[in-house]
């Protein structure tokens, strides 16, 4: 075997052509730029003049809904406390029995017509036989709700008192006030003799807020039954104010796409010690500058195309200079990337695969060095990166060998859904009709849905919960408070009405 091996006296010094130069040395350099740079202007120029908000107006189709009687079935829901645990033997099992048997004893119509099927013990799914073959629309929520113990709450979190015109209750806005909107639509529709053109199923989840597998069973289910899916609709955006910097209308967004989840533990194991005598680089130590290292090199900001269509949207509806920066994202893109991810939050959640630690483990005692320290790593994928390229980057930026480094469980982002097809228009519409000030766009959820499950089968997943919630309704999701104006409950009703009257 002949071996070559490169010797550095081989290797041809590097020449820089250009770098021993400057620009002006050089004129002709700059005929490209001086020539581009008008057509550049001239395209930024017209892309901006035609950056205009798309106005579509639907008549809305009319609805009554009854509001005493939908504000009482909603409270009797609400005040079950079907509350999700992380180990099932905490689970209050009855509280799951009872719910379902109130569902069975407020919408005796659907309970009748439908055929109810538990999937995974508590996963419930119904069957609504359409007039004709062809794709199932999947009506997605969970009635599952995370616990409601800490916290300051003005009414018991499952009392479900309405005050002043407002509904407050652990569930109000997560996620029961979907489960109640789904079933309120199908019940009235039946009501008036309404048979779906295609199937419909409804699907609840009973351990979402746990990441159980009930939703991952029911799509199995249905896949073996050979259903085919046209539209899933799950929780997720809502008709929002203030939801894109720079705009002061309201947004009603729509999840087309999740980010992934991952959680890592690093963990450091060192021989311990007695606290008086420690090494300067101890376990402790040298995690907290593994969790340094990932605080000070972010993952890289872009704009996916989740994003880039939303600003598609609802950039059109920001100032001339917002406009002219958001029509021209061949130009401004890594700019508007930077500019969010400098927002921090939201709009930094948005553009990067962000990453916090979160469980941290160390010495059990004051005077004792920790013989391992660990710390749990949350980290949610922007669409583009993968379980595994995170991986090797959060190895890459740790760069060190004494970190062991394992995975607990990690989930990439979900595929992206179209935006154009019936089952979008259909959304898009429903949301026109239904609140005709907000404008309807797509975006990436920044959370995890049941719908995921659906994802890899189906084209047009959607993420909606179709209700109005302010900042401040919005910041008591999982916190005490939780609650739901009464007039954004019933503006929900309206939605999940016409939307099923067009199934
Ligand atoms: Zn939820």
């Amino acid at each position: 075997m002949r071996r070559s091996r490169v010797r550095f006296s081989q290797v041809a010094p590097f020449t820089p052509v250009l770098a021993a130069h400057y620009p002006w040395e050089m004129p002709w350099l700059l005929i490209p730029v001086v020539l581009f740079l008008p057509f550049a202007l001239v395209i930024a120029i017209l892309r901006t003049r035609a950056f205009v908000p798309r106005t579509v107006t639907v008549e809305p189709s009319p609805v009554s809904v009854p509001r005493q009687k939908s504000l009482r079935n909603f409270q009797q829901l609400l005040r079950i406390p079907t509350v999700s645990r992380l180990d099932e033997a905490d689970v209050d099992w009855q509280s799951f029995d009872a719910f379902i048997d109130k569902l069975a004893a407020l919408y005796p119509k659907t309970h009748e017509a439908l055929t109810l099927t538990r999937v995974n013990g508590y996963g419930l799914l119904y069957r609504w036989k359409g007039n004709h073959a062809g794709p199932a629309t999947v009506l997605m929520a969970h009635y599952d709700t995370v616990p409601a113990e800490d916290g300051d709450w003005p009414h018991p979190p499952f009392s479900a008192t309405i005050e002043d015109d407002i509904i407050w209750s652990r569930g109000a806005i997560d996620d029961k006030e979907c489960v109640a909107g789904v079933l309120e639509a199908v019940e009235a529709h039946l009501g008036k003799g309404f048979t779906p053109n295609h199937d419909v199923y409804l699907a609840f989840g009973n351990n979402e807020e746990t990441t159980g597998d009930s939703a991952r069973e029911i799509v199995a289910y249905l896949r073996n039954a050979g259903v085919v899916f046209g539209l899933v609709l799950d929780e997720g955006g809502a008709v929002v104010d203030g939801g894109f910097p720079g705009v002061d209308k309201s947004l009603a967004v729509v999840g087309i796409a999740e980010k992934g989840t991952l959680d890592l533990v690093l963990t450091v194991n060192d021989a311990g010690g007695h606290a008086s005598t420690p090494e300067r680089l101890n376990a402790t130590m040298r995690l907290s500058r593994a969790i340094t290292r990932l605080g000070d090199n972010p993952f890289p900001a872009s704009i996916t195309p989740p994003v880039r269509q939303l600003i598609d949207v609802v950039g059109r509806h920001g100032s001339v200079l917002m406009r002219a920066v958001f029509a021209n994202l061949w130009l401004f893109g890594p700019l508007v990337a930077r500019l969010f991810a400098a927002k921090g939050g939201e709009p930094a959640a948005m553009v990067r695969t962000t990453n916090v630690a979160t469980v941290l483990r160390g010495s059990a005692a004051a005077n004792v060095l920790a013989a391992q320290s660990s710390a749990n790593i949350n980290i949610r994928i922007l669409p583009g990166e993968t379980v595994n390229t995170v991986v090797a980057r959060v190895a890459r930026v740790i760069n060190d060998s004494a970190i062991e480094i394992s995975i607990v469980k990690g989930e990439d982002p979900s595929p992206i859904s179209r935006t154009n097809g019936p089952a979008w228009r259909l959304i898009e519409n429903t949301i026109r009709e239904t609140f005709p000030d907000a404008v309807p766009s797509p975006y990436l959820m920044l959370g995890a849905s049941d719908s995921r499950s659906f994802a890899p089968y189906c084209d047009a997943v959607y993420r909606f919960s179709p209700f109005r919630m302010t900042a401040e309704v919005r910041a008591t999701l999982h916190g005490a408070g939780e609650h739901l104006p009464v007039e954004a409950y019933l503006e929900g009703l309206a939605f999940y009405r016409r939307l099923v009257a067009q199934l």
